[in-house]
């Protein structure tokens, strides 16, 4: 078996792939039950190698363990980017897991048209033979930037979320920071400090009011998300089904004054952003704090998403091709999403599933 990614949600599979005695394909590449993970990292971490500095373990949501291993008390001022892979590389020395980086997949193909046949998984260093795939690729690597009329005319600075690195390089500027998210309001407040900031979303946001309880909300969320995927739905952002918190960043950016929404503007020109009213705003930077979309381009030649773009899903496992396992995918993109996805995923798959190196 290959697990494709080694964020939170592949190392959760590599974890329960041991736990069911699931063997090391490096250590024994012949083995019936073997299994090995790429990833495309030079080291542990995933997505959290790449978060902005100035987030730290205080203003993350919140990061489940991994399964079986308590994470340390951390400093809160900690940035999430160290303390995190720093967690992660731990676990994976303690777990022995077999991982292989950096491997970037490129894609995956059928080795014939039979349903239980096997599946070639091409990488940048080799292609590998499996029976199954999980698939927790995760997101960072798909930021979503949509298409504004004038948008390549602009003569300031253009970045997305991904790779925004702290509020330095933004000092005394005009910023337009477009997005509705819980990363858009997080720079929104941070920039705001340095900068003039003029905020952009496209429907008004919903902060709830009362706080968050995951045991209630958090459910609801997920029953929705998962209708979504059964449905083969192409599912939205994350903020369209939780809606904003009055999360203290949130709370400092309103008591300053910044947290001041504006309808989207209709066309981008070089020196500027011309609002939905007909004025135009000048602007040094665009800030597309606009998201991100499950990276899966290496699965496209398998051909899993439907007429309308999204991929039908029963649990963790897609509809249109039970090797496939999709996880830190749908209902399951938050830590413990993730964790349970993972399980969930080891569990559904069926015996002697084996990978082997083709070529390399
Ligand atoms: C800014 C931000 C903050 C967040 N904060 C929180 C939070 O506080 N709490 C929370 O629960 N969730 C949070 N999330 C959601 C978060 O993304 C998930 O919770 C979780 O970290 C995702 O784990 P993952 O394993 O699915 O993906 P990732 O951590 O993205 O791991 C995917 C791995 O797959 C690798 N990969 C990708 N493509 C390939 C390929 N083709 N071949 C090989 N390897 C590949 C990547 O390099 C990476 O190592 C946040 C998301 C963002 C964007």
């Amino acid at each position: 078996m290959v697990v494709i990614g080694a964020g939170q949600a592949g190392l959760s599979a590599g974890y329960h792939l041991n736990r069911r005695g699931f063997a090391s394909a490096l250590a024994e590449p012949g083995a019936d039950r073997s299994f090995v993970i790429l990833d495309a990292e030079d080291r542990p971490g995933g997505a959290w190698l790449h978060r902005w500095e100035s987030l730290t373990m205080a203003t993350v949501n919140g990061i489940f363990d991994l399964p079986g291993f308590r994470q340390t008390p951390v400093d809160p001022a900690a940035p999430a980017r160290q303390a995190v892979p720093a967690y992660f590389a731990a676990f994976e020395q303690q777990m022995r897991l077999p991982i292989l980086r950096p491997v970037t997949v490129t894609s995956a193909t059928r080795a014939d048209d039979e349903p239980d046949g096997e599946l070639l998984i091409d990488s940048d260093s080799g292609t590998w033979a499996a029976r199954a795939v999980i698939n927790a690729t995760g997101t960072w690597t798909n930021p979503t930037v949509p298409a504004y009329p004038g948008q390549e005319s602009f003569a300031g600075r253009q970045l997305h979320t991904k790779d925004y690195t702290s509020l330095d390089e933004f000092t005394g500027q005009r910023v337009a920071l477009v997005g509705g998210g819980i990363s858009a309001v997080q720079q929104l407040e941070e920039i705001s400090q340095v900068a003039e900031v003029f905020w952009y979303t496209r429907r008004e946001p919903i902060f709830r009011d009362g706080g968050f309880a995951p045991e209630v909300e958090g459910r609801d969320v997920i029953s929705k998300v998962t209708a979504d995927v059964e449905a083969g739905n192409l599912t939205g952002s994350v903020v369209s089904y939780t809606h904003l918190s009055w999360t203290p960043y949130a709370l400092a950016a309103k008591k300053r004054g910044a947290l001041v929404r504006r309808p989207m503007f209709t066309q981008i020109e070089p020196e500027g952003v011309r609002n939905a009213d007909g004025t135009l705003t000048p602007v040094d930077t665009i800030l597309w704090a606009t998201g991100f979309r499950a990276a899966l381009g290496h699965l496209d030649p398998l051909t899993l998403r439907n007429e309308r773009g999204g991929i039908e899903m029963r649990g963790t496992q897609v509809a249109a091709d039970p090797r496939v396992h999709l996880i830190g995918f749908g209902p399951s993109q938050s830590t413990v999403g993730a964790n349970r996805a993972g399980r969930d995923a080891v569990r559904s798959l069926t015996k002697h599933l084996h990978p082997a190196i083709v070529s390399s």
